[in-house]
C-alpha cells in the first residue's frame, strides 16, 4: 500500500504525486534508491479527502512538507486545498520543496496563490548555470528551466518569509558558485546529500 504521508523527526510529509516536471540524473526516484521504507510509489494520485485522511491518524507534528517521488505543485490546486486546511485544523506551519518550474508549467506566476498558506519553499537549484542544469536535471523547457528556477526563488523570496536554495553534492558541481547564486536571488542556501543510484 502506498504511503501518503509519513513523518521524520517534527515533520509530517506528503506525497501527492509521482509526476514531475524534471528528470534529474541523480533522482531517488528514477534511480529506485529510495533508502526508506516507505513505498512512495502512486498507483493512482489521492484526493483531498484522501490526502486528509492520511494526515488524520498523525499528531505530534510541526510541520507539513509536500515532497514525496514527485513535485507537488504539479497539482497545484490539491496543494492549495490542503495547505489551507492543515493551516485552519492543525495550525501548522506549511513547506513545499519544489523544482522551481511551477511558473513554466502553469504558464503563471502561481506564489502569489500560495503567500498566506505556505511558510516555506525548499526550492532545487542545482546548478550554477544553465548548461549544468541541463546536464543534471533534463528540463523540458531546456534553457529556459533554469531561467524559471532562478525565477521562482527571487519571486518567492519577495512573497514566502523563508525560502531555501538547494543543491545536491553532485561529483565536480561548484558549489560555491550554487550558493552565490541562491544568496543573490534572495534565498538561503542548502547542500543535500548525493546518493548514486
Ligand atoms: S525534481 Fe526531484 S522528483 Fe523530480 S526528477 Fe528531480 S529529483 Fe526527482
Amino acid at each position: 500500500m502506498p504511503t501518503l504521508a509519513y513523518s521524520i523527526r517534527n515533520s509530517l510529509y506528503l506525497n501527492i504525486t509521482n509526476r514531475c516536471s524534471n528528470a534529474c540524473s541523480f533522482c531517488i526516484k528514477l534511480n529506485r534508491y529510495t533508502g526508506d521504507e516507505n513505498d512512495l510509489f502512486l498507483d493512482t494520485e489521492p484526493s483531498f479527502d484522501e490526502i486528509m485522511a492520511a494526515i488524520a491518524p498523525f499528531s505530534d507534528f510541526e510541520e507539513v512538507v509536500f515532497c514525496g517521488y514527485g513535485e507537488s505543485l504539479i497539482r497545484l490546486e490539491i496543494v492549495k486545498q490542503v495547505a489551507e486546511a492543515v493551516k485552519q485544523k492543525y495550525c501548522t506551519r506549511v513547506r513545499i520543496n519544489t523544482d522551481g518550474q511551477a511558473n513554466l508549467v502553469h504558464g503563471r506566476n502561481i506564489i502569489p496563490e500560495l503567500a498566506g498558506s505556505v511558510d516555506c519553499f525548499s526550492v532545487s537549484l542545482n546548478a550554477p548555470d544553465a548548461e549544468t542544469y541541463m546536464r543534471l536535471c533534463h528540463s523540458p523547457f531546456g534553457a529556459a528551466g533554469f531561467r524559471g528556477v532562478c525565477d521562482f526563488i527571487r519571486l518567492a523570496a519577495a512573497e514566502i518569509p523563508e525560502v531555501i536554495a538547494s543543491v545536491v553534492r553532485v561529483p565536480s558541481l561548484d558549489v560555491d558558485a550554487c550558493k552565490a547564486l541562491a544568496l543573490s536571488l534572495g534565498a538561503s542556501f542548502r547542500l543535500r546529500p548525493y546518493y548514486q543510484g
